[in-house]
């Protein structure tokens, strides 16, 4: 059994750390500011079939298994999970054939989804405004990161800092910001999200199209006995690449208030309780990087280190099996070769064009 320092106390790392604790390991988790990073901003919505995309199959079969671990990794850390899926809907047609795309791409890889005219659609969600059509996805389920992540704290021994700790490996999970010398493996695209109140709350998660806008709004699921009414939702989110701190800007605000209000009208008299940005931690191919850290400039490191990091749009969904992996990976030296770091070694010095190339969906 190793000492094991995870760097980072965001959803992946503290996940990671409560997986290695759990099969016998002596972890200690460092961070100066606990949860504070994308995981505090997240909708936590565990969705591969609405979040699938053209030539992601490999990321498919991941986020899937993933997605197999959620109930059972929910109801040991006694977090609920809103189980009802997910209505895609398209507010004009043109947004409904962004529908029918999806699910088409979703039913050749095998997902299940049903599409859904108007009538039957209000029949589901009857908080639903003016739509043209859209789908069920029935698989897709969400949960409250801000909660996974309270439960997992209160599993493992998190501090400031690491004075002093002697330890076999660490595993570096710090989100958009890698320290040296795998800072340039990583970049932030930032995401706004509101949180709003409301005792209105659609059944579904509900996620769309509105004149070509995406957006989406998740409900908490409610709390059973809980003495107020209202209920948590989150209305996401924006996506953009920049250089500065990720801050609530009023464009990002007003659209994404634009849109789900014309999805959900009833929104207007929710309370608008939270805005918040946050950096998507993403990598040069857009894929996480789990697994041994590549070979870099300068001195060698005093212990093998172990990246958990670049999760992008995914790292709620992900973060059990990304657990498992590096608890693996420790046991028995076994690294998934689609998040392999070692890849990036090639994308990050040879080819800065495709460092920057822009994330093409959003979360
Ligand atoms: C608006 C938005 C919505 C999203 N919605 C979803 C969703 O619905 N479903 C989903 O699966 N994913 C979603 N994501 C993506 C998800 O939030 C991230 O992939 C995930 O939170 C990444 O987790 P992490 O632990 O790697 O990073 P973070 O949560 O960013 O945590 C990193 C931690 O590292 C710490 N840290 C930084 N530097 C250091 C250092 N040098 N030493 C020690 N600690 C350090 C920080 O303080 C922070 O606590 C969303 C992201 C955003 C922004």
């Amino acid at each position: 059994m190793a000492r094991v320092l995870v760097r980072g106390a965001g959803i992946v790392g503290l996940a990671v750390a409560e997986e290695l604790q759990r099969r016998g390991h002596v972890v200690l988790v460092v961070d100066p500011a606990p949860g504070s990073g994308a995981s505090h901003a997240a909708a936590g919505m565990l969705a591969p079939g609405s979040e699938v995309w053209w030539g992601e199959e490999g990321l498919l079969a991941l986020t899937l298994r993933s997605a197999a671990l959620w109930p059972a990794y929910a109801a040991r850390l006694g977090v609920p999970l809103h189980r009802a899926g997910t209505l895609l809907v398209g507010h004009d047609r043109g947004d409904l054939q962004d529908v029918e795309r999806q699910v088409a791409l979703l039913r050749s890889l095998g997902g299940t989804a049903t599409l859904l005219d108007r009538a039957a659609l209000r029949r589901a969600e009857p908080s639903l405004g003016r739509v043209a059509g859209g789908a069920l996805l029935p698989d897709d389920r969400a949960g409250d990161p801000r909660r996974v992540v309270a439960a997992l704290r209160a599993r493992v021994r998190v501090e400031p800092a690491a004075t002093g700790w002697d330890h076999d490996v660490a595993v570096v999970a710090t989100g958009a910001r890698l320290p040296p010398p795998h800072a340039h493996l990583v970049r932030g695209v930032r995401g706004e999200v509101l949180r709003l109140r409301t005792d209105d709350p659609p059944r579904h998660v509900v996620r769309g199209w509105v004149a070509g806008e995406p957006v989406y709004v998740v409900p908490r699921p409610r709390e059973p006995g809980a003495p107020d009414p209202g209920v948590e939702v989150v209305v996401g989110a924006t996506s953009e690449e920049h250089d500065g701190p990720p801050v609530v800007t009023a464009g990002g605000v007003a659209r994404l208030l634009e849109a789900a209000r014309v999805l959900l009208p009833g929104l207007d008299r929710a309370e608008l309780v939270e805005a918040t940005a946050r950096d998507r931690p993403t990598s040069a191919d857009h894929l996480p990087l789990v697994g041994p850290a590549p070979p870099a400039d300068g001195p060698v490191p005093a212990v093998p280190v172990v990246l958990a990091a670049g999760h992008f749009r995914h790292g709620v969904l992900l973060a059990p099996l990304t657990a498992r992996l590096v608890a693996d990976h420790l046991a028995t030296g076994h690294v998934e070769p689609l998040l392999d770091p070692r890849r990036t070694d090639h994308h990050a010095r040879t080819d800065p064009e495709e460092r920057h190339a822009p994330p093409h969906r959003q979360r």
